[in-house]
């Protein structure tokens, strides 16, 4: 299907002026549905409609086309949206670009994200509907049932008999949210319709719905997608629990985990010199689809670059998909993952699951809170949830690491996140812990997560921080810099813009690491140096490290919104 998104962007509004100009956390209301339009997959073409110059100069700023500028006389106050959207798509088929389906997004509804324009074009596309539209639940107190209207000065129930108070005695009703996401085919408008005779529904929450309308609404998502400045939770240096390096690291698998961390390329590299062209594909930003990106660095023959429009910082070019499930599965991967993990499983579920869940709780209101832990490995943080009477599943691809925690009795499985089956919104904390940065599509997997979180619940992830000590002080030499693994690099910026645009609020962010132990040991391994003096003080300066946010380890909370 060729589908055309259509923002239609007027120049002038009563309550604020210049409205889609507006700042909401520092970027113009219009950057947030440029944001979904830049990570749909369904928009083949989007162009933005406007008779305003200086917002047809800001949407181009934005990387959005605006091909023509609309007669004034559909750009007043009154004018509605059928004769705009069919203005729209009738210069474009002039142009050669004829579109099978038009959608609007009202530049008014910022926290419409990329999956709600998907899920519309593809209902529209899967029903054979006329339109597909975006609509929230209707609060109860505000049913027809409810309502009441001023007779002379007294009350009367709007509709004749007594009001419901029964809150499941009333009809589940539904209203047009903006709208936020219209599907419509190109048909139906021609028709002279805007929905057509069959228009189907796309449901979303109450706080997805807000409509930017007056200055109320300004204020409400300015909290809602600005939230102040990053904050760092402070930590007493006595509350920092050191990490036994020896116990996490037990013999030489740290050092054989860096001896083979190019497996999956070294026959490769032994036959050519180098990988092959065809075996890698480009790819654009994982988070904001960008194509335009500057080299940051090369290591392992693969290359780093730092997207010009989100500033992430990824591999690209990539090997498929299908490459990594088999690099996941191999032999040689389980193994180095089974000496690291079931060597110092009880050593991590007691240093590491226990602390989790304790983070975890401080931000969950259920009794008995329902977790799922995506990537779990051996299971640590489930068996450390389960043992706090948790309701605790984890999944992951490495049957040799489920197998094990299977014989402690936790209830892992060696299935992929797509594949379990889990119904939306069952569960009131997902986790991924190291997962983000090994995937070619993060946001699929992020995605996936924030819909089986119930609305209030929590995301809390773990990446590698791009912008921490170890890189700082060893440059592309940081072990976690390993390309042919590790394909996306998060910073505490650039990991809360990609929250946001899932529809996750940020509401914690720390850094840990063993940035001090893992200079010192690249020190003394590669350069064969000596630092007694840094040596003795590396607690206390990790300490620091970790509390100006320079730690490796990034921990993100998101709560769903
Ligand atoms: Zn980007």
């Amino acid at each position: 299907m060729n589908v055309l998104g259509v923002v239609p962007a007027r120049g002038g509004s009563k309550a604020i002026p210049r409205k889609n100009l507006a700042s909401i956390a520092g970027r113009p209301l219009l950057a947030y549905t440029v944001d979904a339009v830049r990570a749909s997959r369904r928009l083949t073409r989007v162009v933005v409609s406007t008779e305003d110059a200086a917002i047809a100069d800001a949407a181009r700023a934005l990387g959005l086309e605006v091909p023509f500028l609309r007669p004034v006389e559909l750009a007043s106050d009154d004018t509605p949206m059928l004769p705009v959207l069919q203005h729209a798509s009738r210069a474009l088929a002039r142009d050669g670009f004829a579109a099978d389906a038009v959608v609007l997004l009202q530049p008014t509804s910022p926290f419409r994200r990329a999956e709600h324009i998907d899920r519309a074009v593809d209902l529209l596309e899967s029903t054979g509907a006329d339109s597909v539209v975006s609509v929230v639940e209707v609060p109860h107190p505000f049913t027809p049932v409810s309502v009441l209207r001023l007779d002379g000065e007294r009350l009367h129930p709007y509709l004749d008999g007594d009001t419901v108070a029964r809150r499941q005695d009333k009809p589940r009703l539904f209203a047009r949210n903006g709208p936020a996401v219209l599907a419509v085919r190109t048909r139906v408008l021609e028709e002279g319709s805007l929905y057509g005779r069959d228009s189907r529904p796309l449901l979303m929450e109450a706080a997805e719905s807000i409509d930017i309308d007056g200055p109320g609404d300004l204020a409400l998502a300015e909290l809602l997608l600005g939230g102040g400045r990053l904050q760092v939770p402070y930590r007493r240096p006595d509350e920092y629990q050191k990490v036994d390096v020896a116990r996490l690291r037990p013999g030489d698998s740290y050092k054989q985990l860096i001896a083979k961390r190019t497996h999956p390329i070294d026959e490769l590299v032994r036959a050519h010199g180098r990988i092959p062209d065809d075996l890698l594909t480009p790819r654009p930003c994982p988070t904001c689809g960008c194509a335009a990106a500057a080299l940051e660095l090369e290591k392992d023959h693969m290359r780093i670059v730092r997207c010009t429009a989100c500033d992430l910082v990824y591999v690209s070019p990539t090997f498929d998909e299908a490459h990594y499930k088999t690099v996941y599965r191999s032999a040689e991967y389980q193994d180095i993952v089974r000496d690291l993990g079931i060597s110092s499983h009880e050593y991590r579920v007691q240093r590491f699951g226990l602390e989790r869940v304790d983070i975890m709780a401080r931000h969950l209101s259920a009794v008995r809170p329902r977790m799922l832990d995506v990537g779990c490995s051996t299971g640590f943080v489930v068996e450390a949830a389960r043992d706090r009477g948790w309701e605790a599943v984890g999944l992951d691809l490495n049957p040799s690491a489920v197998e094990y925690g299977r014989r402690r009795g936790l209830d892992l499985h060696a299935v992929a996140l797509e594949d379990a089956g889990f119904e939306p919104a069952s569960f009131d904390a997902v986790c991924l812990f190291d997962v983000l940065e090994h995937l070619i599509e993060p946001v699929r997997t992020l995605r996936a997560c924030a819909r089986l979180v119930k609305p209030g619940g929590i995301v809390f992830l773990y990446v590698p921080n791009y912008d921490s000590a170890s890189r700082l002080l060893m440059g592309r030499d940081a072990h976690f810099i390993w390309p042919t693994h590790h394909l996306n690099y998060y910073t505490p910026v650039t990991i809360r813009d990609l929250l946001r645009r899932e529809g996750l609020r940020t509401e914690y962010l720390a850094t840990e690491g063993l940035d001090l132990v893992d200079y010192l040991w690249y020190r003394r391994e590669v350069h064969g140096a000596r630092d007694e003096g840094v040596e003795a003080i590396a607690d206390l300066l990790q300490f620091f490290v970790n509390a100006g946010a320079y730690g490796k380890n990034l921990r993100v909370i998101g709560r769903r919104i």
